[in-house]
């Protein structure tokens, strides 16, 4: 009977799909369950029992569960993106009716999505693309929600969305993005300010360690306290948590100090990084945080080299006079070099989403995308209450930089990020987040640059020609004849 039917399902129960699946649950909102391999159905009954008789109904079939939900119907999907989605549409499509409504979850392509939507709407089914981020914590205590497509399917969910996502003071950390893929272009680009969070904070980490002189307690003090200013962030709460931790398996030392310094991705960074290429929009330190994952792989070259050069006389770190270096005051330019660079960073992933809102036409709210992710999701940060209020204050604002308080905090921080910069230069410790943040500071906020020069060659050896600073018309001179 109608009365016992749920009032929307979820389809692929692995790490997130269950989290996310008992959030809904927890809720209130009655929902069903279907995974291709049954156990993690049971698996996930199980676990709903567990945690308090959540209203969570296991289903065996895709037939059962579709047929199992309140229509119209709403189903998630969360499994591996790419084929699993189109199989698991395929599957579920069967039995779903003009109207229903199918919610992808997962990092996809957002062409992806935008092709999905035209398949599925010759069955009449609405199709939106949906951003999650938080990982396993997020999906089940509170996830950040990007959901992008049909505004109709968003409207018929937004009731349970609102209560399922992250909560902070100025509303649940979800808001309908925009038509097409948006809402996975939003979380790829999202995806890709998070990596240049985490690498920036890894340079704070290397100049700190290597430059200062500093042990793992003192950097989990000073993330702690990090952790209670402007940086106030996720990133940094488990940066400090992370340095506390002792290597268990070997029974000695920090397990920080064990892990193999080779990173891991699973290319949402690379799309990024590829999109901002396309819309020739500058992403630097998005660029260099996704070259230095590459570069982290290269681990027996990396060795190699360190061998040869030592050869040569070059010490892995030039550091001769960590006694010499004045403790509290590298800890102060640090953490300002630290802001400065992420200010820079989000700049680059906000002009980014909006030359694509333009070219696409999603009249994306970039003040409204921080908003959503100030809880819930892994870049969630005090400071994007800040970027909130600025696009407030200026929707149309050409880059967050020159926002009068940004840009403010920026001169009174450029000093400190300066000395970072150079002294880790000095020090040969590799800072590429850093420095690509402050030379896209510099370049930007300069009038005059040499492309004058560049201008010059292009004319010089392509007859590209060139605009003169002093009166209109474009120009060509013969420069060989007159040289
Ligand atoms: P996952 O490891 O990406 O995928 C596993 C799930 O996909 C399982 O339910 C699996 O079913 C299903 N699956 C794989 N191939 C299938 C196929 N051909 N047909 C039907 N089902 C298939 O799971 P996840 O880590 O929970 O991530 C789900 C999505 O969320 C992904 O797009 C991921 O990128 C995204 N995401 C993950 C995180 C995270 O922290 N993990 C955070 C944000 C977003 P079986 O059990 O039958 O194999």
């Amino acid at each position: 009977s109608a009365a016992t039917l749920s009032q929307i399902g979820l389809a692929g129960l692995a790490v997130m799909g269950q989290n996310l699946a008992l959030n809904i649950a927890e809720k209130g909102f009655p929902i069903s369950v279907y995974n291709r391999t049954v156990t993690k159905v049971d698996e996930t009954v199980d676990r709903a029992h567990r945690e308090g008789g959540l209203p969570l109904f296991g289903q065996h079939n895709p037939k059962d569960f579709v047929l199992s939900l309140k229509r119209p119907r709403s189903v998630i999907i969360l499994v591996k993106a790419g084929a699993p989605v189109d199989q698991t549409i395929a599957a579920l499509s069967e039995y779903m009716e003009p109207g229903d409504t199918i919610i992808d979850g997962g990092n996809e392509w957002y062409e992806n999505t935008e092709r999905r939507i035209s398949e599925v709407s010759q069955k009449g089914l609405l199709y939106l693309g949906m951003g999650v981020s938080g990982g396993e914590d997020g999906a089940r205590n509170g996830p950040s929600l990007m959901p992008g497509g049909s505004h109709r399917a968003y409207l018929n969910i937004h009731h349970i969305l609102d209560k399922v996502a992250a909560q902070v003071d100025d509303g649940p950390c979800v808001t309908y993005i925009g038509e097409g893929g948006s809402g996975n272009f939003v979380k790829m680009v999202h995806n890709g300010i998070e990596y240049g969070d985490m690498q920036l904070i890894s340079e704070a980490y290397d100049v700190l360690k290597n430059v200062g002189g500093l042990g793992n307690e003192e950097l989990a003090a000073i993330f702690d306290d990090w952790n209670r200013g402007e940086l106030e962030s996720f990133l940094i709460e488990i940066t400090a948590d992370i340095f506390k931790v002792e290597d268990e398996e070997a029974g000695v030392g920090y397990l920080v100090d064990k892990i193999l310094d080779k990173t891991g991705m699973k290319g949402t960074g690379k799309w990024t990084v590829q999109q901002a290429a396309e819309l020739s929009i500058a992403a630097p330190t998005i660029a260099a945080s996704l070259d230095s994952r590459y570069m982290s792989g290269l681990k027996e070259e990396r060795e190699a080299a360190a061998e040869i050069f030592k050869k040569e006389g070059l010490k892995e770190e030039i550091i001769n006079n960590v006694a010499a270096v004045d403790k509290k005051k590298l800890i102060d330019d640090v953490r300002q070099a630290l802001y400065a660079s992420k200010i820079c960073s989000y700049a680059q992933g906000m002009n980014l989403l909006r030359s694509k809102s333009v070219e696409k036409g999603w009249g994306l709210n970039l003040g409204e995308l921080a908003r959503i992710w100030k809880g819930g999701c892994i870049i969630r940060a005090v400071f994007l209450d800040r970027i909130k209020q600025a696009y407030l204050r200026n929707p149309g604002l050409p880059n967050l930089l020159v926002d009068p308080e940004f840009a403010r905090e920026m001169v009174q921080r450029q000093a400190a990020w300066r000395r970072v910069v150079g002294l880790a230069i000095q020090k040969g410790i590799s800072v590429p987040g850093m420095s690509a943040s402050l030379q896209y500071f510099d370049t930007y906020r300069r009038s005059s640059l040499p492309a004058n020069l560049v201008q010059a060659q292009r004319d010089y050896f392509g007859a590209h020609t060139y605009e003169r600073i002093d009166r209109p018309g474009s120009y060509h001179t013969e420069w060989s004849k007159l040289a």
